[in-house]
């Protein structure tokens, strides 16, 4: 299983639903993690580190606004799109007056395509490479559905970490990743590396990066880990 195949948090505690939702999302080709209480969420979406996250309103005890609210206020969830899933309009309504940052609404029952639709649409927007777009960055362009990168026009041969590596700082430039968070989003959570494999791995994305000339786009940040620009 790939370590960049997008993974979905369903949220939602009535079981049939949950698995509807699953067997859905995994046809799509989504790696899924699901919940059945507020709080397993919240230990889920350290744990599971998802891309997006299916959110349903009416949960016991942590209400899923509450979640929403808490996944929003973390820096390191913040930029996780939120669906969230109401049995009425009235409550969307509320929702959105609560400001509490959830960013697509749906409205129970709905149609699963509909709601498919809407969880690419927010991979798209927050993890690119993972929804398999064009990604530019200067004069590289990495197209996450050919597996092919380009360097001011001359294409690079870069293995398969490489590749994860170099879409995940596309992703978001100039952001600073360290060394575990590149061994948790390019070599999966279940795997152990050495932190000592990342560096070799960023030496020969380096090495690939300048095989035709052109400056190192990537720095390394002393005591933080690597970003692109
Ligand atoms: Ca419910």
């Amino acid at each position: 299983m790939p370590a960049d195949q997008p993974t979905v948090l369903v949220v939602e505690d009535e079981a049939a639903q949950r698995e509807v939702l699953r067997y859905n999302l995994e046809a799509e080709g989504f790696r899924v993690a699901a919940a059945d209480n507020g709080e397993e969420a919240l230990v889920m979406l350290e744990e599971e580190a998802p891309d997006v996250v299916v959110l349903d309103w009416m949960l016991p005890n942590l209400s899923g606004i509450e979640v929403c609210r808490q996944i929003k206020t973390r820096t390191d969830t913040r930029g996780v799109p939120v669906i969230m899933l109401s049995a009425r309009s009235e409550e969307i309504d509320r929702v959105r007056g609560l400001e509490t940052g959830a960013d697509d609404y749906v409205i129970k029952p709905y149609s699963v395509r509909e709601l498919m639709a809407r969880v690419k649409a927010q991979l798209r927007r927050a993890r690119p490479a993972a929804a398999g777009l064009q990604l530019e960055y200067e004069d590289i362009l990495l197209d996450a559905e050919t597996h092919r990168v380009m360097r001011s026009g001359k294409e690079l041969k870069l293995g398969p970490t490489e590749f994860r590596l170099l879409s995940t700082f596309m992703e978001k430039p100039g952001r600073v990743w360290s060394r575990e968070q590149l061994l948790d989003r390019v070599w999966g959570r279940d795997i152990y590396v050495d932190t000592r494999t990342v560096d070799v791995h960023i030496g020969r994305l380096r090495k690939a990066l300048g095989i035709h000339g052109g400056d190192d786009p990537l720095r390394t940040v002393r005591g933080a880990g690597y970003a692109l620009g």
